[in-house]
């Protein structure tokens, strides 16, 4: 063969591997409908393929006539990806099969000092363990997928600055990952994860044009616009928490003061209710200043208790409005939001912030906007850093060549959709 046709016959495989990934299962006369490729081709293809592990005979399905067609689908044993991500708090190890699914998952508390080295160690820990629990052979990891807190350049994997980790800056993740594992490495940016993560597996699934506002150590916001993740210029697109909202407000992390951050994120929160505490407030809280954590938090606000109440709608109206700004200034279809903790249960906010977005959004007579809580869970920013890296394994080789062919199902429309050419 020639170079130019083992190119070819390359990208005719990834094509094939990529359609059956979007499809789920698919019969190989779909596939030849949908690629164009002719059906010879195809089957020396696909027999290839399921030779080599990556596709699998996945059932069968009525053609009419009593005839019976072959559906294909993704092999899980192929392989794994690691997705990991962490804040200011937590750092998730998920591992995740080649077709998409959380196999294994590893849960681990920062460290109390997260300096560089200690972040570091801590993550190369926290992916060599999920690895070793994961049941699969280390060989057939086929890549490492990561949602860090900081503002990242996608390109180089390297993260720029955290505000939230004043010590992790400039650190070139992917080639520390890559020259540990020996794998590819990709690096977005956690609220991106987590909003991927909602769009394909939570409650934005379907949803073309999605505000989703990510609260917790810090906060942040993801966009899908017109159904792919919106990054910006130097993709720094969604720093929901630094909007300004109080004139002469507390100093913020990223150097400005009164940012939404400063009065709505937990760690802000917190700092407010320990102030208040030695200050003297009487409060179920109380007695607790030093260990306060947001379970307690929530707790007492559960409770009724007046101090936490008041600087949890304090909170509430301050993030109401920024959000209602953001979708102002956006029209979404759906405003997701995630609170990142089983306390934050929605009863606790959903209505106040609904209220704000009724009031405060402009909209056309009989137009709703819904307000909804996120529902791809806790593993949402680890599982959506796996699911960018697949679209990045499975795609990428599409985008990178010269060759182009006509795709016409519906599904297949949406190739290349996620993630920018490498
Ligand atoms: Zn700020």
């Amino acid at each position: 063969m020639t170079r130019k046709s083992v190119k070819r016959v390359s990208f005719y495989k990834s094509l094939l591997v990529a359609c059956v990934r979007r499809e789920g299962s698919i019969s190989r006369t779909q596939l030849g409908r949908s690629t164009r490729i002719r059906m010879p081709l195809i089957s020396a293809l696909t027999r290839d393929l399921i030779a080599r592990g990556v596709l699998m005979e996945s059932g069968r399905k009525s053609a009419g006539r009593g005839r019976r067609q072959v559906l294909l689908g993704l092999n899980s044993r192929h392989g794994f990806v690691v997705g990991i991500e962490f804040d200011l708090y937590w750092m998730t190890a998920a591992v995740v099969d080649v077709c998409g699914r959380i196999v294994a998952r590893r849960r681990i508390e920062m460290p109390c000092l997260p300096t560089r080295s200690a972040i570091t160690e801590a993550l190369l820990e926290a992916i060599a363990s999920a690895i070793r629990e994961s049941g699969y052979e280390p060989k057939a990891l086929k890549g490492i997928g990561v949602a860090d807190p900081g503002v990242v350049d996608t390109q180089s994997g390297t993260t720029r600055l955290c505000s939230l980790l004043p010590d992790w800056h400039d650190v070139p993740v992917r080639d520390l990952l890559t020259s540990r594992f020996g794998v590819p490495v990709l690096l977005d940016e956690n609220t991106r994860a987590k909003t991927l993560c909602e769009h394909r597996a939570g409650a934005a699934q379907g949803i073309r044009h999605l505000l989703y506002v990510d609260v917790g150590s810090g906060i942040g916001c993801g966009l899908i616009m017109d159904g792919r993740l919106y990054r910006g210029h130097r993709e720094i697109a969604g720093e929901l928490g630094h909007v300004r909202v109080l004139e002469n407000g507390p100093v913020c992390q990223c150097g400005g003061s009164g940012c939404l951050e400063t009065v709505a994120s937990y760690p802000a929160l917190i700092r407010q209710a320990r102030a208040a505490l030695r200050d003297g407030a009487r409060s179920l809280m109380a007695g607790r200043a030093d260990a306060l954590t947001m379970a307690d938090f929530f707790e007492a606000v559960r409770g009724g208790d007046r101090l936490a109440l008041g600087l949890w709608d304090r909170a509430l109206r301050y993030l109401g409005e920024a959000v209602a700004n953001a979708a102002n200034l956006l029209n979404p279809e759906l405003i997701a939001m995630n609170f990142n903790l089983p306390e934050a249960d929605e009863s606790l906010w959903l209505a106040a912030l609904r209220g704000i977005v009724e009031r405060r959004v402009i909209r056309l007579p009989g137009q709703d906007l819904p307000v909804r809580a996120a529902r791809a869970g806790g593993d949402a920013g680890a599982w959506g850093a796996a699911m960018l890296l697949l679209d990045r394994l499975f795609e990428g080789p599409l985008v990178s060549q010269e060759v182009c062919l006509p795709v016409t199902t519906a599904k297949a429309g949406f190739l290349f959709t996620h993630y920018s050419a490498p």
